[in-house]
């Protein structure tokens, strides 16, 4: 019998274990450890609240490539629909229990691995209550680091009882009507002024984030464009600019623009190079990622009505401090503004570094890994997901999947691309 674990049991997680024992020619088993009581729902699906929706619209959210309607289907929704996020994960864990063999195929370790080292013929996993576990391969599905308040504001102590760097948990001990601040303008920050906006109508908000830029809305699709920019072009040394330019040429159809270059974006990120790469992330990332990740539309239309009527303020500022003041908390910016609110609440995104995870930041760090490309997540082999040490020698036994291959592959954290992810994962182990 093959053994295989996985370290998290997110999205990611769960799913790549679906593909595995989908895929397994022979007996297997998986372990997953998943310090969490549920399967499949890590950082995005594990929000109760059925007003924070998926940003994909149903006929987009299949967990399996060979079936695009896969999900649709199990939702019964229709496939322009933004399905409650909170269906996601029963999804996930329903096509993974449909996937397993018997009871046995999937154990579930209520625990944190803690370290991972790859042997002659398999690789060992310590678990934090100090078992150790063999297995023939194991993937690393740790996903997002959980938020944190950003490294360069300086927090009073005595401030931190008002910071939550929970998003999906911010208004709990927010007095009824009170003043919100939420650090960040992205998907995240959304899903905290929703629950709060809708929940409190004397409730207010402001975000503030460096950029002051909300994602932009999703509006009703249209047929598909072919690729603007291919490989090639890129390969080839296109400036950034130039491929701007491309885009910005599309006009009113810069979605589709956009949606088109998702199918080949690792190769196209791949291809940029490090000067480009490190350009882009300077001065174009964030206007990808608002572009690229949008809102659903009744979403959109909630946050339009909040900012007209004064219920919402977005802000582009770099905070510089947060402090306490009056029984209430005040952010200041570098340029000297300043707010007043009942709380903060941490909705800056990810953190792309691994250097700060406690399980893969001592393995960069050791050289048994590498940190991927701009220092994010860790360093794999594109066509095989394996993770190279620091000499650039891929691991035969491991995999990674999701949120940490961002360096390499750029768009890694999207179901769309995390389906591929383990459907690839799913073949290879099987050979
Ligand atoms: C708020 C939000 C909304 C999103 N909405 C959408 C959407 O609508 N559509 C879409 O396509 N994508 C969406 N995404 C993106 C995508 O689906 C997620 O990024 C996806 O959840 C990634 O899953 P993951 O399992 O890799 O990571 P995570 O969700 O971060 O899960 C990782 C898991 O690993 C566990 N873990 C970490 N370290 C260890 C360890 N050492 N030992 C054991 N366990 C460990 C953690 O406990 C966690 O449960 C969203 C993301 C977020 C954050």
């Amino acid at each position: 019998m093959s053994r295989i674990g996985i370290v998290g049991g997110g999205a990611a997680g769960a799913l790549v274990a679906a593909q595995i024992l989908r895929q397994a020619s022979d007996a297997t088993q998986i372990v997953i450890f998943e310090p969490r009581e549920q399967l499949a729902e890590g950082s995005a699906y594990s929000t109760t609240d059925e007003l924070h929706l998926l940003n994909v619209r149903a006929s987009g959210m299949s967990a399996l490539p060979d079936q695009p309607d896969h999900f649709r289907a199990w939702a019964r929704a229709e496939p322009t629909e933004f399905v409650p996020r909170v269906r996601y994960a029963n999804y996930l864990r329903d096509l993974l229990s449909e996937s397993a063999v018997d009871s046995d195929s999937v154990v579930h370790v209520r625990d944190l691995a803690v370290s991972v080292t790859p042997r002659p013929n398999g690789v060992r996993v310590k678990a934090a209550d100090g078992s150790s576990w063999e297995f023939d391969r194991v993937v690393l599905a740790t996903g997002h680091r959980p938020p944190a308040i950003p490294a360069g504001i300086r927090v009073n102590p005595k401030a931190l009882p008002y910071v939550s760097v929970d998003p999906w948990a911010p208004a709990t001990s927010l007095p009824a009507g009170g003043h919100l601040a939420i650090l960040g303008s992205g998907l995240t920050a959304i899903d905290a002024a929703m629950s709060l906006l809708t929940r409190d109508e004397d409730a207010s908000v402001v975000m503030v984030s460096r950029n002051g830029l909300l994602p932009a809305r999703h509006v009703p699709p249209a047929a598909p464009i072919p690729a603007l920019l291919t490989v090639d072009d890129v390969a080839e040394g296109l400036p950034l600019d130039r491929a701007l330019q491309v885009v910005r040429a599309a006009g009113d159809d810069w979605r589709l623009a956009i949606d088109s270059l998702r199918a080949t974006t690792p190769d196209l990120w791949q291809a940029l190079g490090p000067w480009r790469r490190e350009q882009f992330a300077r001065h174009l990332r964030r206007l990808w990622d608002v572009h690229r990740h949008r809102m659903a539309p009744s979403i959109a239309d909630a946050i339009d009505r909040w900012r007209s009527e004064g219920r919402l303020e977005v802000v582009a500022a770099p905070i510089d401090s947060i402090d306490v003041s009056e029984g209430r908390v005040a952010l200041r910016s570098a340029d000297d503004q300043l707010w007043i609110a009942d709380r903060v609440v941490v909705a800056t995104g990810p953190n792309d570094s691994v250097t700060t995870c406690p399980l893969l930041g001592p393995l960069v760090e050791e050289g048994t890994l590498a940190s991927g490309p701009l220092g994010w997540g860790v360093d794999v082999e594109p066509a095989t997901l394996r993770p190279r040490d620091h000499r650039g020698n891929p691991w035969p036994q491991l995999h990674v999947i999701g949120p940490p291959t961002r360096g390499t592959l750029f768009e890694s954290t999207a179901m769309p691309e995390i389906r591929q992810q383990a459907a690839l994962i799913g073949q290879l182990v099987r050979v």
